[in-house]
């Protein structure tokens, strides 16, 4: 251990492994001691499939579910409430939500497929595509999730650590090597630390969630997880990735630092592999509130976390490297886009990304009549069919319109994010996916005369609660739920607004409006009076956030 690493920064223990803390400081770490998270898939495979919902035990169904990528939804019906604050075991319903990891956001139309079926047969043709490139299905009861995975594994997926205090899905370019845009493929790596790391009990108890992107272009918002990987070109060694650790949204929203090192593709997975260990060894275990990476980070420094990582972890010093170009704008990869090989790609957008089993199913079967047989997801909630031929783009096209699927989706339907919310989420306070669809619609008919006058389509992200899963903060208008006083002086569903966050080039948090609260209901009339004001006012180039 480095000197410089050798004590905590803060007198009080933060319940560092590293530093000789092992006693649980929390009940997440005292369930975590207790017993290791993924050995609950043997008791959900051989008990609780067999005996159903009232034989879970309680701290396997609100803890160690996670880390197979389960939670109990929300109870139907159960109102938001002021505080957020409801005894847990009254919102849970007896089904749950299944999170299916994809990691680079990458699927055959096969595996597309298979999760549709899914959907239909065991989760009400649910299927929400999130902002992390995965698939969340509802409405899964407990007897029929050996049935699922089974089916999945089948044809290569998993749900195995999709949630939880371990390493989440890796995020990805949905155009990694077909695109003339990009540095370099980052696909052998992420396949590498999904084959190599994922199940690795040793790195499945972190001190909280750990999001990783790697991408040869800025398309995976790297600048909120908590390890990136960022294409660019080095002078003397060419294309490899700029690694940036320690962002991460929710309350406390920090940015990825860049610790100014160049990492070849054959070797991101090894540093990959040593800065989940710093974080696992090094993270403080105290406060789940200050427990993510970012804390860290924010107390060393980047000087002083790349040194620990060299001289502990990976018994070398890395490369410095330049920074990349940061890019203006968000590439959603939505419209009809030209591939390397002459092929070409389709991106379409989900109303906030919510489709179906069915839909999904329909997808798979027009990627297929198209000639493709790969399909990805994107971190902003889209669909994107690749491999298209250029005689069958029309046919695609119009099969993708019938699935109510447009690839020339109008500025607010293509900006517009929404996490799972109310309907599910037993944290929400507001409903946030039904809503966003409804404001896409408003937005659609009140702004149809100006959405031409925008270079750059508004982005619109609606939250749940103050835990940024749609990443409200980087949003040109963020809309953060929480229950305000209405009208009638009762409690009504409202927004507090957060306007000009960005990423890229525009990379900051948008203001907090202070005590600017908006009703749900008064949503459509909000959006529009500060899109007209920007429309009139904008300078020619001029981006929202600027
Ligand atoms: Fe649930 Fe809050 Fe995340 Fe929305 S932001 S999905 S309400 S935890």
């Amino acid at each position: 251990m480095t000197a410089a690493a050798s004590k905590p920064r803060k007198g009080k223990a933060e319940g560092q492994w590293a530093l000789g803390y092992r006693e649980p400081l929390n009940k997440n770490e005292q369930s975590k001691k207790d017993d290791h998270p993924l050995n609950v898939r043997a008791r959900i495979e051989d008990i609780y499939a067999h005996r159903g919902f009232d034989s879970i035990d309680p701290a396997d169904l609100r803890g160690r579910f996670r880390w197979m990528g389960l939670y109990t939804q929300r109870a139907e019906g159960f109102p938001g409430t002021d505080t957020g604050h409801v005894e847990e075991e009254l919102l849970d319903a007896p089904h749950f939500m299944m999170r299916v990891r994809v990691d680079g956001g990458a699927l055959s139309t096969e595996q597309l497929r298979v999760i549709g079926e899914i959907s239909q047969t065991f989760a009400r043709d649910t299927a929400d595509v999130t902002d992390r490139e995965n698939i969340q299905l509802h409405w899964v009861r407990v007897e029929d999730v050996p049935e699922i995975w089974r089916r999945l594994e089948g044809v290569g997926l998993s749900t195995t650590e999709a949630c939880g205090d371990c390493p989440r899905v890796v995020l990805g370019s949905p155009v990694a090597g077909i695109s003339a845009d990009e540095v370099i493929d980052g696909t052998p790596a992420i396949d590498e630390i999904v084959e190599r790391f994922i199940g690795d009990k040793s790195l499945a108890n972190l001190p909280r969630k750990f999001k990783t992107a790697i991408s040869g272009q800025q398309d995976v918002a790297h600048e909120v997880n908590d390890v990136s990987f960022v294409g660019v070109v080095h002078p003397e060694h060419g294309p490899g990735f700029d690694l940036h650790v320690g962002g991460g949204l929710s309350t406390n929203p920090k940015l990825a630092v860049r610790l100014g090192a160049w990492v070849p593709l054959d070797e991101v997975a090894d540093v990959w592999h040593g800065v989940t260990k710093v974080f696992r060894d090094y993270g403080y275990r105290r406060l789940r509130t200050r427990a993510r990476l970012k804390f860290l980070v924010a107390d060393w420094g980047p000087e002083r976390f790349r040194e620990v990582l060299e001289d502990e972890y990976l018994g070398r010093k890395l490369i410095d490297g330049p920074a990349p170009d940061d890019v203006a704008g968000t590439i959603d990869h939505v419209g009809v886009h030209d591939q390397v090989d002459g092929n070409h790609y389709v991106g379409v957008a989900p109303p906030a990304g919510r489709t179906s089993g069915s839909t999904l199913v329909g997808v798979a079967k027009a990627a297929e009549e198209a000639g493709s047989n790969r399909v990805r997801l994107t971190p902003y909630q889209k669909i994107v069919v690749l491999d298209v031929p250029s005689d069958r783009l029309e046919g695609l096209t119009t099969a993708l319109d019938h699935l109510g699927l447009p690839a020339r989706p109008t500025p607010w339907r293509r900006a517009t994010m929404a996490c799972t919310g109310l309907e599910f989420c037993k944290l929400a306070f507001v409903d946030t996916k039904n809503r966003a669809g409804e404001l896409v619609e408003e937005l659609d008919r009140r702004l149809a005369d100006v959405q031409d006058a925008l270079e750059h389509p508004v982005s619109i992200h609606l939250n749940g609660c103050p835990n940024s899963c749609a990443r409200i903060q980087v949003a040109d208008i963020g809309l953060k739920g929480q229950i305000v006083t209405g009208p009638d002086g009762a409690p009504a569903a409202g927004f507090q607004v957060h306007l000009g966050g960005g990423l890229g080039l525009d990379a900051g948090f948008g203001r907090k409006l202070r005590g600017h609260k908006v009703l749900s209901a008064e949503l459509g009339d909000y959006v529009e009076r500060v899109v007209r004001a920007y429309a009139e006012h904008h300078e020619p180039g001029e981006r929202f956030a600027q």
